[in-house]
C-alpha cells in the first residue's frame, strides 16, 4: 500500500481477537471496513492465551454473550472455513469457602435463567471426569458440560482472514498514530500510510487501547496486567475431553494441552504494564515473564493436581490483558467522541467473549442498539470516575487479584 488517504465506513483498530472479530461482522452487515494492527494480524495477547470458554456468569448480559460465543465457536469451521478446534470439554468449578460457594450458586442460576446446562456434582464425579483433579474437601463443585476450549492462536487470524475474504481491508504493520475528529465527531485514523478517513472507529487495541483513546483526550478506565500460563510435558492419563477445572479461591485454571496440563492463575500482585497502555511499538513477545509467580500458585493446589507437582515444563508464555475496576469487558460507544466505539477491558475472558462482543458491536454500530443491550457493559457505567490514575489501577489490580473470587 502506498501513502495517501483512503476511506471506508468503519476503521477498526487492532486485529486482536476484539477487533479482528468487530470488523467480520461489521463486513457482514455489509460495511466497508479497514482493519488495521501496528504488527501482524492476530499475534499479540489473544494467540497467548489458555482458550478457555465459561458460560457461567454473575451477570445476564455476559451470561448471554459467553454462552452465545461458545455456540458461535462450535460452528466456527462451516461458517469461517476454519476451525479454532473447540473441545467440548466441558468445565468444573470448585469452592472451599461460604463466600465463593456462594458465588457459584448465583453463576449456576444465573446461567440456568438462560438455559444453559449447569449442574452440582460431588467431587467423586468430579474425579471421574477429571482424574487429574483431587477435590478435596470442595464443598461445592459446578459442572457445566458445554464449556470448553479453542486454539487461541486460530481465533484472531480465524476471524481476520474471514474478514479479509468478505473484503474488509487489511493493514498489518501499520500503527494508528492518531484519531481524526471534526465537530466532536470522529472521522478516520491517521498512519504513516497516511489518513484512513471512515466516520466510525472502533478502538480494539488491547494493551494500548487507553493510548490510542487519550490520543483524542478521552480517557479509558483500564489498565493492561501481565498475565501468564505453562503447558507441562506430556502426563499419562490427560485427555483433551477431560473437564477443565478451576479452583475459585486460588483462581486458578487447568485442562489438557498437547498430552500435558495447562496451568494459568491470577496472583494477588499482578504486575501492571503502564496506567497509560502499553508502549507504542511494543511487542508481546518481548514481555518478561515469571515463571515463580505460576510456581507459587502450583504449591498452593498440589494437593488437588498432584501431577504438576514435578512436571517439567515445556511451554511458559503471557500477555496484556486488560483490566477494567469493576472487572466486566468495556464494549460499546465512548462518550465525548460521536462514532467512537471500543471493545476492550477483556478481563482476561476477551478471547471467549469475542465471537459475541464483535457481532453485539457490529449490531450497536449498523442498527443503534443491540440484543442484548450493550449498556451494563458500555464505558458510561463508570461515569466519571476513575480519573484518577492510581484509583484506577489499584481498582483494577483488586478485579484481578483472585479472579474467580469477585
Ligand atoms: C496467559 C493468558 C491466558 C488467557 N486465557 C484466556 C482464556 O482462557 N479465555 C479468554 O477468553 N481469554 C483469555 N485471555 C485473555 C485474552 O487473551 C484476551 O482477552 C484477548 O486476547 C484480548 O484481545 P484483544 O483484541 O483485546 O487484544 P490483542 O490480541 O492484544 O489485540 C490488540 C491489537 O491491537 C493492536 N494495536 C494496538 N495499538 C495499535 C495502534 N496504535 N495501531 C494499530 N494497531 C494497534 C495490537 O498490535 C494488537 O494486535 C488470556 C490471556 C493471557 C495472557
Amino acid at each position: 500500500m502506498g501513502t495517501g488517504t483512503s476511506t471506508a465506513d468503519a476503521v477498526v483498530i487492532g486485529s486482536g481477537a476484539f477487533g479482528a472479530s468487530t470488523a467480520y461482522h461489521l463486513a457482514k452487515r455489509g460495511f466497508k471496513v479497514t482493519l488495521v494492527d501496528q504488527h501482524a494480524l492476530g499475534s499479540q495477547t489473544s494467540p497467548r492465551a489458555a482458550g478457555l470458554t465459561s458460560k457461567a456468569d454473575t451477570l445476564p448480559t455476559m451470561a448471554r454473550l459467553r454462552h452465545e460465543a461458545c455456540e458461535a465457536f462450535e460452528r466456527f469451521e462451516s461458517e469461517m472455513g476454519r476451525t479454532v478446534d473447540f473441545h467440548r470439554s466441558g468445565s468444573l468449578r470448585a469452592a472451599y469457602t461460604d463466600a465463593a460457594v456462594e458465588r457459584v450458586r448465583i453463576a449456576q442460576e444465573t446461567a440456568r435463567a438462560c438455559g444453559i446446562d449447569a449442574r452440582g456434582i460431588d467431587a467423586a464425579e468430579a474425579e471421574r471426569l477429571a482424574p487429574h483433579f483431587k477435590p478435596g474437601a470442595a464443598r461445592s463443585i459446578l459442572h457445566v458440560p458445554s464449556d470448553g476450549w479453542v486454539d487461541p492462536a486460530k481465533v484472531a487470524i480465524g476471524f481476520a482472514t474471514r474478514a479479509g475474504e468478505l473484503g474488509v481491508r487489511l493493514l498489518p504493520f501499520t500503527p494508528v498514530q492518531g484519531l481524526l475528529s471534526e465537530g466532536g465527531r470522529a472521522t478516520g485514523v491517521m498512519t504513516p500510510r497516511g489518513e484512513i478517513r471512515a466516520p466510525v472507529v472502533v478502538d480494539a487495541a488491547g494493551g494500548w487501547t487507553a493510548r490510542v483513546a487519550a490520543g483524542a483526550g478521552i480517557t479509558l478506565p483500564l489498565i493492561p496486567v501481565r498475565h501468564q500460563l505453562f503447558i507441562t510435558e506430556p502426563i499419562a492419563g490427560v485427555e483433551p475431553l477431560q473437564p477443565i477445572v478451576r479452583l475459585v479461591e486460588a483462581s486458578v485454571y487447568v485442562r489438557y494441552e498437547q498430552g500435558g496440563l495447562l496451568f494459568g492463575g491470577y496472583e494477588d500482585a499482578p504486575r501492571v504494564l503502564g496506567r497509560e497502555g502499553l508502549p507504542p511499538g511494543f511487542q508481546i513477545a518481548a514481555l518478561e515473564l515469571d515463571l515463580g509467580v505460576l510456581r507459587a500458585l502450583v504449591n498452593e493446589v498440589a494437593e488437588h493436581f498432584p501431577a504438576l507437582r514435578d512436571a517439567k515444563i515445556a511451554v511458559h508464555r503471557g500477555g496484556a490483558p486488560t483490566m477494567t475496576p469493576d472487572g466486566r469487558p468495556i464494549v460499546g460507544r465512548v462518550p465525548g467522541l460521536e462514532g467512537l466505539y471500543v471493545a476492550s477491558g477483556c478481563c482476561v475472558g476477551g478471547l471467549s467473549l469475542s465471537p459475541a462482543a464483535g457481532r453485539a458491536l457490529a449490531d450497536l454500530i449498523v442498527d443503534g442498539k443491540s440484543d442484548p443491550d450493550l449498556a451494563p457493559i458500555s464505558v458510561e457505567r463508570f461515569a466519571d470516575g476513575y480519573r484518577d490514575p492510581a484509583a484506577l489501577e489499584a481498582a483494577c489490580v483488586a478485579q484481578y487479584a483472585r479472579r474467580y473470587t469477585h
